[in-house]
């Protein structure tokens, strides 16, 4: 099969993605063999291509944002049919054994495996996953739609539910890409108003457009004090900004896997009871709770569609910030 084939971590101006011939991956017993169709290209391939990640497997097939048709199964995989169309997300396995896959935090189990991480991803033709951890992709939405959802969708859900807001309340957007343009739409279906703040003046109109009361740059004062703020941008000098515009008793949460050093500050910026709290990784659970959600509202994402070939590209125009919405790469028919 083909695939786009990370040998080492190099920054993505030099196109590390090599396509190669690989032998198609079979599944294991409990595994499902699925034809991939698309692959949605997210911020976090970009961390572990350029190394910003710690290296996991080498080499490695990027690509957590999969939908493809189920090919074949291993012999305890009855779950889905035959040509079944699925979504393969970052969580690609869990022990189901430690303290918090029992508690119910499976995000946060102590010996997890990740798609395209620390087993092989989706930029390929061929991808194969416990069939546990595959998500039936609701009817509705086209492949290429579906495909952000999977890794974008899921986490802006759970930075949104982690963030507390309620109804009615005002809520901040730092960095306007994927996961903010799909976290728009149920914060919007939820009676929150957004302020988004985005140093890329494209981003800022794509706000804007999806109901956004209010856009301007990254480190801009906005008109109103926010009850929550979610930074989706992996920089961490906004922290500062963004807690300054935080009422009190308001929640900071920090969406992305990495986030370049966060700059000391005066305390005067977190007392009064605001909190920051990160988002790691996300349990089956929101997944699919996310996934119904997203076809009852229904969520409309605004795509770029590469073939794999172009996955240098694809990533290249994401770290550019010239994609508005999510890139994704179309992988076969
Ligand atoms: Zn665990
Ligand atoms: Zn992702």
């Amino acid at each position: 099969m083909r695939a786009g084939i990370l040998r080492s971590p190099a920054a993505i101006e030099t196109n590390p993605l090599e396509l190669c011939d690989v032998p198609i991956p079979q599944p294991g017993a409990s595994e499902v063999l699925v034809r991939v169709k698309c692959c949605g290209v997210c911020r976090t391939d970009l961390h572990v291509i350029e190394g910003e990640l710690p290296e996991r497997k080498s080499p490695i097939i990027p690509g957590h944002q999969v939908v493809g048709l189920v090919e074949a199964c291993g012999e305890s995989a009855p779950r889905f049919r035959i040509g079944a169309r699925v979504g393969i997300a970052w969580l690609h396995h869990t022990d189901g054994t430690c303290e918090y896959c029992r508690a119910g935090s499976e995000n946060l189990c102590d010996d997890p495996s990740f798609t395209g991480y620390s087993v092989d991803g989706g930029y390929a033709e061929y991808i194969v996953a416990p069939q546990d951890f595959v998500y039936l992709i609701p009817e509705r939405f086209p492949d290429e739609q579906a495909a952000p959802l999977l890794c974008a969708g899921i986490i802006g859900f759970r930075s949104l539910r982690l963030s507390g807001i309620k109804p009615g309340g005002r809520l901040g957007f730092y960095g306007f890409g994927a996961a903010a343009h799909v976290a728009i739409q149920v914060a919007r279906h939820w009676n929150v108003e957004v302020y988004a703040s985005t140093r890329d003046a494209r981003h800022q109109r794509l706000a804007l457009e999806l109901g956004a009361a209010w856009a301007g740059g990254t480190l801009d004062e906005g008109p109103a004090k926010l009850d929550a703020a979610i930074i989706f941008a992996p920089s961490g000098e906004i922290v500062p900004a963004a807690l300054k515009a935080l009422r009190k008793g308001g929640t900071l949460v920090l969406g992305g896997i990495h986030m370049s050093a966060i700059p000391s500050f005066d305390y005067d910026l977190l007392y009064q009871e605001r909190v920051i709290r990160s988002v790691a990784n996300n349990t089956r659970q929101d997944g699919e709770e996310f996934l119904r959600i997203a076809a009852e509202i229904p969520i409309r994402t605004r795509v770029q569609v590469f073939p794999l070939s172009e996955a240098n590209r694809a990533l290249n125009a994401l770290k550019n910030d010239a994609i508005p919405g999510a890139a994704v790469l179309k992988v076969g028919t």
